[in-house]
Order: C-alpha cells, then structure tokens, then sequence
C-alpha cells in the first residue's frame, strides 16, 4: 500500500510513522526544504547559534509525542523537570514559585498552588475549589470564553491575572476573552491535574529541528521516503478515490491512500470541492537576545504586568528567549522597538546590572503560529472533513483533537489520519 502525506510537520511526520510501522510505504512530500513546520530551528546568520522559530514547552502528558520521538531515538534531547516547578517574576521584582515537587501527584500541585506567593488567600482558594471540581467531573465549560468561565466560578482577578492568564496564553495562544474555556478544562485535566509526570516540563536542550532529525532515514529504512521543497497542487480523483497527487513541479505520484497533513487553509487549496473550516490565526512573537554575560539563574520564567510573558534561558551563555503569545497587537511593531522594549522590561524585572549589555537581538514574529479557536466555532474542528474522496484523511493540529493547537494534538491527529486510511483499504 502506497500512502502519501502532504507535508511535513510534526502531524505529518506522526502519520507517516504510523503507516510505516504498519507496513505501508510512504511518501512524504514537504513543500518548504526542512521538516517540522511550524516548529523547528534553524541557524541565526549574525552570531551562528541555533534558534528556533519560537520557544516550544512540552509537558510529560505528551505522551503520543514522547512515544514518537522515542521511536527516533530523540528522545535526550528534551530535559525533564523531576516535577513541575515555574517561577513568576513581577515588575516590582518580587519572585515567587509555583512548586509541585514537595508532595506525589495532585496533592503536590494542591500543595504547590496553597503555597504560591503573590496571591491571597481567597485567590488561592477559589483556585484550588476550581481544581477539585475538575478532579470531581463537576466543570462545565459550555460555550464559554475563558474569562467568563472563570469569573462565573468565582476567580479573584488576582487570581486570573497573576494564575490563570500566564497559563492561558502559554497553553491557549489567545487573550482570556476569547480563549475556549473547554480547552482550557482540557489541558488542566491532562496536565496540571494528570500527575506529577504529566504535569511537569520538558525543554527542548537542543534546536527543535533536531527532534525530527533521525525521521528521514527512519523512513527509508522501511521503504519509504521523505521528498522536501516539493508542494502538492492537487488530487486526481475517480469515482471518489484518489488515484494519485499532482506537485507544482507538474510530477504525478500515483497513491493508494493521502494523508493531508496541512493547516486547513492548505487542505482547501488542495481540495476546493471540500468544505474545510477556515480560522483566523493568532500570532506569537518570539524574541531571542543575546547578552555578553549570562544573569538568568531559572531555566524558565513566567513574567507578570509586562509585554513579555515567558523568559528561556538557552544553552549559550548570555543567551535568552522571550515568548509573547496571542501578540496581534505587537505584530505591527518593528523589531528595534520591540528588542528595546523586552530589554527594558528584563532590566526592570530582574535588575539588571549596568555592566550586563545587549549585543544582538532577532525578532520572529509567527503571525499564523496557531489557529484561534473560539468557543462558538467548536464544531468547525473536525477529521472527517465533508467531501474528503474515501482513501484520504486530514490530520494537523486545527482538527478535533480536544486540545489546543500543539504538537500533541498534532501528532495524535496524525496517527489517528494514517489509521483511517489503512483501515479504508
Ligand atoms: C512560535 C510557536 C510556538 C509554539 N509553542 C508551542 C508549545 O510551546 N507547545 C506546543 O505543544 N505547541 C506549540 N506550538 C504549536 C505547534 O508548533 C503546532 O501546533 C504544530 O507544530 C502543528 O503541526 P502540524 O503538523 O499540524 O502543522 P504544521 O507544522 O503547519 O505542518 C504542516 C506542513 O505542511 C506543509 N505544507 C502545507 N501545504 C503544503 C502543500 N500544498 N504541499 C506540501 N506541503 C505542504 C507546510 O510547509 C508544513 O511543513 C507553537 C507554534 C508556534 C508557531
């Protein structure tokens, strides 16, 4: 059997793997010349490190992923936190940890949340009042954004301002008042409440890219193969089967079975007699500084009251990464202007030094980094996508995977793509 997966990012990636280790022979074809998509590195021309398109966190609850990467062998690449630990910093420099190492499972986190500085009592309450009724199946999130959720069950706005919005943008991309409350439920259950493993943080010590890397000759060592810098224009259908793809370099490679691994807009390009739900997609910026010196004792930070939300500390000495998500509003902003105000803002948050100074600055801003999705547009997220021919399926991270646009979602979306083909066969 002949599958081929149009693109390929870590969705595509996911379905040729499972194919593959099913028996099928693969063809990946990429329009860009690397793999990854929208996560992946590559090597900043002014100092020759290695960054990626933006920072990505991983939680243990990733486990399709980890699976995945196991299989390749990439799996060192990632460092685990022994249990979920993140510092917040202010702007009045105050810092405070939200520590769930002290006790096993959801009783470290209960404990982790009851102990966290910077927040009230009645703040912490609420919290923790909102977590049990998760633990008990007694949350509801209906057609809820975010913040209305989390004001009806009673959230301090300290609570949401200095809890749950850090939260919500690294997990959601979105600002509160738009963000899918579901989603937010969804990702609690399987982290912050799945236990210590599944809740605690795995960073990337290397370049993204570097994940994937082994997945070419993987593949071919099962007969298959990975084709980059080749785009598909169209399927050729009869009777409703595809028989073969068509590439913008005018090749035709026939196919028993296509995954259509792609942002949705892609899909629909591909297939226009298909109804493919359209989203809008919210930006992430990400900016990276490099230092002569290095001053960030955390390997991570989350930053409140300030532009910048997260601060990475990467492997080279002085260097930074800065994530600023659901960012439509700095999106215009050129770099310079975005480089001076992050380095204010690190200065003001962490006091810096006089003696510590900017040497080089690279802005990336990902205007498409992922799909908004709004609690009154659930039901556009689908797999089975009206008037898909009956040997191809979609997969990426824009489908109903139940969680937000991230790599897990992407690879289970993926696996999940490859088994309906085979299973159609
Ligand atoms: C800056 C940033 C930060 C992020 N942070 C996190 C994070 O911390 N944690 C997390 O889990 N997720 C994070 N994400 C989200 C995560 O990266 C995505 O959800 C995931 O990579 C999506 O994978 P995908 O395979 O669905 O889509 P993509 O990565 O978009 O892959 C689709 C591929 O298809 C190719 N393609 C498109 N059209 C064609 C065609 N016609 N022919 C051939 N190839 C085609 C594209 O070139 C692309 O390589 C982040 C994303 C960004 C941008």
């Amino acid at each position: 059997m002949h599958v081929v997966v149009i693109g390929g990012g870590w969705s595509g990636v996911a379905a040729a793997m499972y194919a593959a280790e099913r028996g099928a022979c693969v063809t990946v074809l990429e329009s860009r010349s690397y793999l990854g998509g929208r996560a992946r590195s590559f090597v900043d021309r002014h100092t020759g490190t290695e960054i990626d398109n933006g920072q990505h966190v991983l939680i243990g609850a990733y486990t399709s992923m980890l699976d995945m990467i196991s299989a390749l062998g990439t799996e060192h690449v990632l460092q685990p936190q022994p249990a979920l630990k993140v510092p917040f910093v202010d702007v009045s420099g105050r810092r405070t940890v939200l520590n769930a190492g002290r006790l096993p499972g959801t009783l470290g986190m209960a404990w982790g949340i009851a102990t966290l500085g910077g927040l009230s009592w009645s703040s912490k309450r609420g919290i923790l009042r909102w977590a049990l009724q998760l633990q008990l199946g007694r949350l509801q999130a209906g057609e809820e954004t975010c913040l209305q959720h989390l004001q009806r069950m009673g959230q301090t706005p300290q609570a949401i301002e200095r809890f749950w919005e850090p939260i919500i943008l690294a997990t959601l991309n979105a600002p509160l008042h738009l963000a899918d409350a579901q989603l937010l439920l969804a990702v609690m259950r399987l982290g912050f409440l799945g236990g210590t493993d599944a809740a605690r943080i795995l960073l990337p010590t290397t370049g993204l890219s570097w994940l994937l890397e082994p997945f070419p000759a993987w593949l071919e060592q099962r007969n298959g193969t990975v084709r980059l810098s080749t785009m598909v224009e169209r399927l050729e259908a009869d009777d409703h089967i595809v028989q073969a793809v068509w590439c913008s370099n005018g090749e035709r490679i026939e196919a028993d079975a296509v995954v259509i691994a792609t942002p949705a807009a892609s899909v629909q390009r591909i297939l226009p007699e298909a109804k493919v739900p359209s989203f809008v997609n919210s930006p992430i910026i990400s900016v990276y500084l490099w230092y002569n010196q290095s001053w960030l004792a955390d390997d991570m930070v989350a930053t409140l009251g300030t532009t910048i939300q997260w601060v990475f500390r990467k492997p080279s000495p002085g260097v930074v990464s800065l994530t600023i998500s659901a960012a439509s509003a700095l999106a215009s902003r050129s770099s310079e202007e975005i480089i001076t105000q992050c380095d204010a803002e690190l200065r003001q948050l962490f006091g810096l030094a006089t003696d510590v100074y900017l040497h080089h600055g690279q802005v990336i801003k990902e205007k498409q980094a992922t799909p908004l999705f709004l609690p009154t547009e659930r039901a556009a997220r689908c797999h089975q996508v009206p008037g898909v021919p009956r040997n191809v399926a979609v997969a990426g991270d824009w489908t109903d995977t139940g969680l937000p646009a991230t790599l897990e979602g992407a690879v289970r979306s993926g696996r999940r793509a490859a088994a309906a083909v085979i299973a159609a066969e």
